[in-house]
């Protein structure tokens, strides 16, 4: 059973107050489940309390903790509401709300995949520290499932898979993405895992004496180009992410790199780029494989250098090159955002009340333009994230590419709608985004065949923008084709460009004004 202390352990930046929530809601919650026992036949208080350690790890605040001691009482009838309420105040019971609503609904199957995705979103939209609470909540479970009934492990795992992993990656929190999708795996596809998991042990044994020496080589010559402050480390990639690669590459282990790889981690982003400089000085890299995603950051947040290089020790390995921040982050995601580990006990609170999943859709523009850290504050940092900053700064030393910046929002930063297909695949677009986006976001074919949509089951036109939740049925034939009139009532830039190619216009915006022009013309003929 985790011990109070254990969780407390995990606080260093909290205040007082803070911690005295924590142990009322840890003697709450034992005294309310004391009659209760998991299936596994251990009390049932072992659960809500390893649930509060994982959200204090992740730095969450403490009412989130206190919500993932007391997430099962009101469930499961042990405590009212008003009694959640009155004794740990109206932030503690609307996050305990939260996760009852989202634990009434589970997935059974394509249907019911869409209803529960929409709910969960839907009552994330409120507050991303509920959609934590349930990441945590789920993670516990599945470490014990192998003591819940057979018949209902497969459903929990697939839910867990195909619901809870991609939201955690969404978060940008590649730790809890991971955990969960290896755990869940073996229930799945048993013969899928028992190989993956062979190819991963052969893969260690082949590499890991190599690994070792390029790791020595890479020390001693960063140590000669006054790179000294950094630290390196052998990941070795989950099961379920090889899995999928294996499908990808046709079971051909030799087309796989990243097996295993080497993580550099440093200071700051300068030492990054002079580490990577370093080791293409030092071996070559594969043409093609070099990714910058810290100019580039993936839209879940995710930074850090890959380069794909060749060496006489292990062969082709990939590294990985990143700042320590970059590494925080790429484990825990948003939660690294929200967290007073980050943000320093000086940081105003009052920040955690307000990050939503709102905050991630749509107040990330306005932050960019307010939200600089001060210079040289001593470790000071501002309550957004950093990265966010450093795109701010990036956007005025490219000033004049004011298309890059308009990308850069479009692409990343825009209001985004859930959208799903009637199968309950979700499909991620730009808010005002169009059946034509949808279409061509399924697949260019689609797109390019497009002749009729239903939203939520009723026929609307192409022009049509679409909500959150909607359900969006694509029909086609082959003999509908994109009109330039398309081009006028899409919003992304992947069905502009899958338009302009199927009208055979080449040159894009001017040009395109033009050939309109005449096609309608000559339509009206
Ligand atoms: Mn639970």
């Amino acid at each position: 059973m985790t011990p109070l202390r254990d969780i407390l352990a995990e606080m260093s930046g909290a205040a007082p107050d803070e911690a005295a929530l924590v142990e009322k809601a840890y003697e709450f919650s034992k005294k309310a489940h004391a009659s209760h026992t998991r299936y596994s036949g251990e009390p049932y208080f072992i659960h809500p309390a390893a649930v509060a350690k994982v959200l204090a790890e992740y730095g969450m605040d403490a009412a989130t903790i206190a919500a993932g001691l007391l997430h099962d009482t009101v469930e499961d009838g042990l405590a009212s509401r008003e009694e959640i309420e009155k004794e740990f105040g109206s932030d503690v019971l609307f996050l305990v709300d939260g996760v009852t609503k989202l634990g009434r609904h589970k997935y059974r199957g394509a249907e019911r995949h869409a209803e529960s995705l929409r709910r969960l979103l839907v009552a994330t939209a409120s507050d991303i520290r509920v959609l934590i609470v349930k990441l945590a909540d789920r993670y516990h479970n599945m470490t014990t499932l192998e003591h819940v009934p057979a018949h209902k492990r497969r459903r929990i795992a697939l839910e867990t898979l195909e619901i809870f992993a991609p939201i955690a990656d969404r978060l940008g929190m590649g730790k809890m993405k991971r955990d969960l999708e290896d755990l869940a795996f073996p229930y799945v596809d048993p013969d899928a895992y028992t190989h993956a998991a062979q190819v991963r042990k052969l893969k260690t044994k082949e590499t890991e004496d190599g690994l070792a020496k390029v790791q020595k080589t890479l020390q001693k010559d960063f140590a000669k180009k006054g790179l000294t402050e950094f630290r390196t480390e052998i990941r070795m990639k989950g099961l379920w992410s090889l899995h999928q690669k294996l499908k990808r590459k046709d079971d051909d282990i030799t087309r796989i790199h990243d097996i295993a790889a080497l993580r550099i981690i440093l200071p700051k982003i300068e030492d990054c780029y002079a580490a990577l400089g370093a080791v293409h000085a030092l071996y070559k890299p594969l043409p093609g494989e070099f990714k910058d995603y810290i100019a580039f950051p993936k839209p879940n947040g995710y930074q850090s250098l890959h380069t794909t290089v060749v060496t006489p020790d292990a062969g082709i390995v990939e590294i990985q090159i990143r700042s320590e921040d970059m590494h925080r982050r790429a484990q825990f995601g948003i939660a690294s955002h929200m967290s007073y580990k980050q943000l320093g006990k000086n940081a105003p609170r009052s920040s955690f009340a307000g990050l939503s999943f709102a905050w991630v859709r749509s107040l990330i523009p306005s932050l960019m333009k307010v939200s600089k850290p001060a210079a040289g504050a001593g470790g000071a940092v501002s309550p957004s994230p950093a990265w966010l900053s450093e795109l701010a700064d990036a956007h005025s030393s490219i000033a004049g590419s004011e298309e890059f910046v308009e990308g850069l929002k479009e692409d990343f930063f825009s209001h985004r709608v859930f959208l799903f297909t009637p199968k309950g695949d979700v499909v991620d677009l730009p808010a005002q985004s169009t059946p034509i986006d949808f279409a061509y976001a399924i697949h260019s074919d689609i797109g390019n065949h497009l002749q009729g949509a239903k939203v939520n089951g009723k026929l609307v036109s192409f022009d049509t923008a679409l909500h959150n939740g909607d359900v969006v049925d694509i029909m086609t034939r082959d003999s509908a084709h994109p009109s330039p009139k398309w081009l006028e009532e899409c919003r992304t830039s992947l069905a502009r460009k899958h338009i302009r190619a199927a009208l055979g216009m080449a040159e894009p915006e001017k040009q395109r004004k033009s050939v309109f022009r005449k096609r309608t013309k000559r339509e009206r003929k």
